[in-house]
């Protein structure tokens, strides 16, 4: 088997490679740069079965021979990053799942969609299922994401039931661990680096704002039944472990082994309010469920932060 992953060198892309040639997979990775990071794949220097490939996939792109997989994992997705590089954060969501989707017919590959519960905008219905609409707003500061992801959704299901392409789509609420990077700016990094530099953690207007959290290996072993399924309608991967950011940061200080510090900021912008998946069909389609506790999962994060602060 033969797996493309654009976006291979970030956070869950990279774990990605590693599932896949663990599992005997071929992987060509393809990533900028501009929010990846090659020290995520420098473990699998010299491994026969990855290739890496530093190119924009929102510009256009082949692939020697045959492939069997196109994950589409490329794309800023820490709110900061919606600042900073705006325009990178909609081609991601709109050229490049045009890429990758005509890649996946040129080749009669798989393709497999990274999305996200940002699709849901901030939802006026809990916990929310794959069936909900969303309450997005198209104008607003997350707009480059949220309607870039729905973009690349409505393309691959038009790719889908008009062009004859196998896809998957899985919808990512807050996955977090090892190699998200120290500096993107969300929740998780901030909080563990400024509990472990012994500042105050920064709450983000009130927080009583609430989010799911999930630990990778539990939503990557999602992926990899998803991909092996021939399910072709969205699947919300997340847990039930929703929670304020008040709360969330105890459980950082706590993992961390401080006591809990805060300073409150103001609030973000468009800034969701509560966050929490319904994960039914996830157990239905592909007998998946998280397993992962948060303080575990936070426990192993904040040991990959410690060693990256020495
Ligand atoms: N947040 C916070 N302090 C921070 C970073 C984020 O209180 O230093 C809040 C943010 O306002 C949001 C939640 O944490 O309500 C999750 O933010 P993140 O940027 O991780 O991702 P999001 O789920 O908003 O895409």
């Amino acid at each position: 088997m033969h797996a493309v992953i654009t976006g291979g060198a970030g956070f869950l892309g990279s774990h990605l490679a590693d599932a896949l040639i663990a599992r005997d997979f071929k992987v060509t990775v393809i990533d900028n740069l501009i929010t990846g990071q090659l020290r995520n794949l420098s473990h699998l220097e010299g491994n026969p079965n990855l290739t890496f490939i530093q190119h924009d996939v929102a510009d256009a792109f082949d692939v020697e021979g045959a492939v069997d997989f196109i994950f589409h994992f490329a794309s800023p997705a820490s709110p900061a990053e919606f600042k900073r590089i705006p325009v990178e954060v909609l081609r991601c969501g709109s050229f490049a799942t045009h890429h990758g989707l005509d890649l996946a017919e040129r080749k009669g590959a798989t393709f497999f969609l990274a999305s996200t519960s940002e699709v849901y905008g901030d939802p006026i219905v809990h916990p929310q299922p794959e069936t909900y609409w969303g309450n997005v707003n198209s104008v607003g500061p997350r707009a480059c994401y949220d309607e870039g992801k729905r973009y690349a959704e409505a393309a691959t299901v038009t790719y889908r039931d008009y062009r004859g392409v196998q896809v998957r789509i899985a919808r990512f609420f807050n996955t977090y661990g090892p190699r998200m990077r120290m500096d993107d700016g969300r929740v998780v990094p901030n909080f563990i680096r400024q509990a472990l530099m012994g500042e105050p953690l920064t709450i983000y207007g009130e927080g009583h704002q609430t989010r799911s959290f999930g630990y990778y290996e539990d939503i990557l072993d999602g992926v990899v039944r998803l991909a092996l399924s021939d399910y072709q309608d969205p699947v919300n991967f997340g847990t039930h472990q929703e929670m304020t950011m008040l709360q969330f940061a105890e459980a950082v200080s706590e993992a961390v082994g401080i006591p809990c510090r805060t300073v409150h900021y103001p609030a973000a912008e468009d800034d969701p309010k509560q966050r929490h998946p319904d994960i039914q069909r996830a157990y239905e389609v592909l007998g998946w469920q998280p397993t992962t506790s948060l303080m575990e999962g936070l426990r192993k994060t904040v040991e990959y932060y410690r060693a990256e602060l020495k």
